[in-house]
């Protein structure tokens, strides 16, 4: 009988891990969403939801032995998960692979892909009805949005607010900043840096009504509306038993280098929701899960040994629209518009995903 290898939760970490174990191992994905979302095209599914690509990729063809439990984990410990629809499923290995939560649009916050993309559209029409447009968060979703926006609706005035004195706090070079900030100065973006405001909009996210904020260094600011753009949350509150040590006061779950729980030999974390100290990315997560496949094949098989992961350095690439943006790895150094445009902006990465879930 094969070892079974249960993977909560179907982004980036867990499908790459369940498809790389799918011929070794009996593989459960339990993911409670009908289909994959690559949120890396999210910000262009706003504002252009007929765009030529992708932001959801059904499950069916990504597995050909394994099979995909769509039900939502309430309860994991180092021997199985409790579902929400009360089953239990026991497994030989565990991969954490729940991810994080941001705020929509960065995000999209339904399981029905059929639901989350009314939700684009709906947000994209109050978009479109918007003069001015308040982005709170000058990390990399709020320069994108605001790039993104620009490229749609040239005219629209665009303000991202943040506490920060500069966009993308911590990690990144100084050139790359420059060269970010010129390009959003070249689309008329205004940055309000080192305050915040002094009171929340007075509408929701992403409906459309004129509001007039205060920061707290006075600047008053109309617009018709706003998104949040910042505040990611790590999803790891269903770790319970044995496992519920791993989990920091942040959500973020304490891993070894072989990416184990610290103190489980078969229980491992990939994405978004690990503390590993690097920036919480989806090449991170498909890397994180190369490793956990290795290890857990390596387990299975009884020989080999296992590998061990190191943290990568900051590296980025920031779209503003599909012909603009920077990207920064070190040893590359800064890359302007067009190598980011050719990079990732002009297509999103769409391509390797529709390989990846079997799809024309
Ligand atoms: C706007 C934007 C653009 C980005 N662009 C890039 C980029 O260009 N390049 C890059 O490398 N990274 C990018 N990122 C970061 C990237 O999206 C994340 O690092 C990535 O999503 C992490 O993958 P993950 O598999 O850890 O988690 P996620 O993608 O968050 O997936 C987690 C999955 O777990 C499921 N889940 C959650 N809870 C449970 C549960 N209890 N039971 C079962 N399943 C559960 C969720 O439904 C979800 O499908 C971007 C992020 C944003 C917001």
């Amino acid at each position: 009988m094969a070892a079974t290898v249960l993977v909560i939760g179907g982004g980036y970490g867990g499908v790459a891990v369940a498809k790389a174990l799918d011929d070794v191992a009996d593989v459960v994905l339990v993911e409670p969403r009908d289909a994959f979302v690559h949120n890396i095209a999210a910000l262009r599914e706003l504002v252009d939801p007929d765009w030529s690509g992708r932001l959801f990729f059904p499950y069916g063809r990504l597995l050909s032995r394994g099979r995909i439990v769509r039900d939502r984990a309430v309860r994991v410990d180092g021997s199985g998960v409790e579902l929400a629809s009360d089953e239990r499923i026991v497994a030989d290995y565990l991969v954490l692979a729940t991810g994080s939560r941001y705020p929509f649009p960065a995000k999209p916050d339904l399981d029905d892909s059929t639901a989350a993309r009314a939700r684009f559209r709906a947000a994209h029409g109050a978009l479109t009805r918007a003069d001015g447009v308040l982005l709170l968060g000058a990390g990399p979703a709020g320069l994108e949005l605001a790039g993104e926006i620009k490229a749609a609706w040239p005219g629209k005035r665009v303000t991202v607010v943040d506490p920060a004195e500069d966009i993308l706090a911590g990690g990144f070079v100084d050139d790359f900043r420059a060269e970010l900030r010129a390009q959003l100065a070249a689309l008329d973006v205004e940055l309000v840096l080192g305050t915040a405001l002094r009171e929340e909009p007075p509408s929701e996210p992403g409906e459309t009504r004129t509001f007039t904020v205060t920061t707290r260094s006075g600047r008053e600011i109309t617009a018709d509306l706003w998104f949040r753009c910042f505040g990611v949350v790590p999803v790891s509150d269903c770790l319970t038993g044995e496992l519920a040590p791993a989990r920091r006061r942040d959500g973020h779950v304490e891993v070894t280098g072989e990416l184990r729980l610290p103190g489980q030999r078969n229980v491992f974390a990939v994405g978004d929701v690990t503390a590993l100290p690097e920036a919480k990315l989806a090449k991170a997560a498909g890397e994180h899960a190369a490793v956990v496949a290795h290890n857990i094949g390596a387990l299975i098989r009884g020989s080999g040994d296992l590998t061990t992961y190191t943290p990568a350095p900051p590296a980025i690439s920031l779209p503003l629209g599909p012909h603009g943006g920077a990207s920064y790895a070190p040893g590359r150094g800064v890359l302007g518009a067009e190598a980011t445009s050719r990079l990732k902006g002009a297509d999103l990465r769409v391509g390797s995903y529709t390989e990846l879930f079997g799809l024309d």
